[in-house]
């Protein structure tokens, strides 16, 4: 994945800093590095609306730490949200699914990292400890790959050294990336959560550009759990094709051939959905693709979405697949459903975020 770096861009107030040198230092002669004044000069040249994607998947911009350091999930009115919180440490991502939502998301495919983790990491401090009485579920993996840049960033000790010294906080990184040598040797405390986003292995391999392949995935699991972390995998965007029973099936049993049950927090399930900037990025960029066929109907958030009907017997069989192979205690949950999805696929709804987010947050207290 570093190879995937052509030019690094470093905003000159953070020029010294320890991710910056650690960066350039591992960065290839190839690449090639320029100091600017001003990073907003560097997003204007990526603008989408100026140029296409490819080319700001390979542009690394080092900034300086400005705006919220952690911020909600863009959860949507109607649909049950897990309370996550984005650790905000960079935007972007050198991998390139076709179905990403970030291409939509942003209007700039840039690769951003937050080069001054000193400011950075205080202010998130500050909101922690401002906050005594409410629990953290922190996560890079949101608006980011936690794990996709680390052979040229070295973030992810960082943060996990930084966290495991709150009690009201916990951090999860998400990735289609196996770069976890850096977390092996660290004294994490079990307040870091190693997670992975999986899917079949026929999406995988068509949709998932310069993703690590399933087994390195359960792999890299595996090394983490042996490490002491506990993990997360995530299922989402789960697609409807045909052959997709057989094809969720087996990753599941993957799952649990790879790693005990009792290791993983939690398991996430969302079917896909799209907007339809999404929807023409797709069309565009990936001609062949075929994830926006199919049934799908307008939701209350904007998105396109399966029918209600189809996707509770998509989730059915998921969870029915997990308790089979995992056993009842296996946490699952739904990214962004409604209660009736809930209801009708768990017997039982969460009363609303909070008690979703609790519920999970408990994972980690076990
Ligand atoms: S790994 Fe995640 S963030 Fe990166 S391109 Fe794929 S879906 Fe998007």
């Amino acid at each position: 994945m570093i190879g995937a770096i052509r030019t690094i861009y470093v905003e000159k107030s953070v020029r010294d800093t320890q991710i910056t040198r650690r960066v350039l230092s591992r960065a290839g002669d190839y690449v090639r590095v320029e100091h600017v004044d001003d990073p907003q000069s560097v997003l204007d040249r990526f603008d989408l609306r100026r140029g296409g994607h490819a080319p700001g998947k390979q542009a690394l911009l080092l900034g300086d730490f400005r705006g919220d350091a952690i911020k909600p999930c863009p959860g949507m009115k109607g649909y049950l949200c897990c309370e996550y919180q984005i650790l905000n440490f960079g935007t972007g991502c050198p991998i390139d699914c076709s179905y990403c939502i970030l291409q939509d998301y942003f209007s700039n495919p840039l690769l951003v990292v937050q080069a001054n983790p000193d400011a950075f990491l205080a202010a998130a401090a500050q909101t922690i400890r401002s906050q005594p009485d409410r629990f953290f579920r922190l996560g890079t993996g949101e608006f980011a790959d936690s794990l996709a840049l680390e052979p040229l960033t070295g973030y992810a000790p960082l943060l996990v050294e930084w966290v495991r010294d709150f009690p009201n906080a916990i951090l999860e990184l998400k990735s289609k990336a196996t770069n976890i040598d850096s977390l092996l040797e660290l004294d994490h405390q079990r307040r870091t959560v190693c997670a992975w986003s999986l899917n079949s292995e026929e999406i995988t391999r068509n949709e998932e550009h310069k993703a690590a392949p399933l087994a390195d995935r359960f792999a890299a699991a595996r090394r983490c759990e042996a490490a002491g972390y506990r993990l997360a995998f995530h299922f989402d965007p789960i697609f409807h094709y045909p052959g997709w029973e057989q094809g969720y099936r087996d990753t599941i049993n993957r799952v649990f051939q790879s790693v005990s049950a009792q290791n993983i927090a939690w398991i996430s399930l969302g079917c896909f959905r799209y907007t339809p900037g999404l929807e023409r990025t797709i069309r565009r960029r990936f001609p062949k693709n075929r994830c926006t066929y199919g049934e799908f109907i307008p939701s209350g958030d904007g998105k396109m979405r399966y029918p209600q009907p189809l996707r509770i017997q998509i989730y059915r069989k998921m969870v029915n697949w997990i308790r089979e192979a995992g056993g009842e205690n296996v946490r699952v949950y739904f990214c962004m459903e409604n209660a009736k999805v809930w209801r009708d696929v768990m017997g039982v709804a969460p009363a609303d975020n909070a008690e979703l987010g609790s519920w999970l947050d408990a994972a980690c207290r076990d």
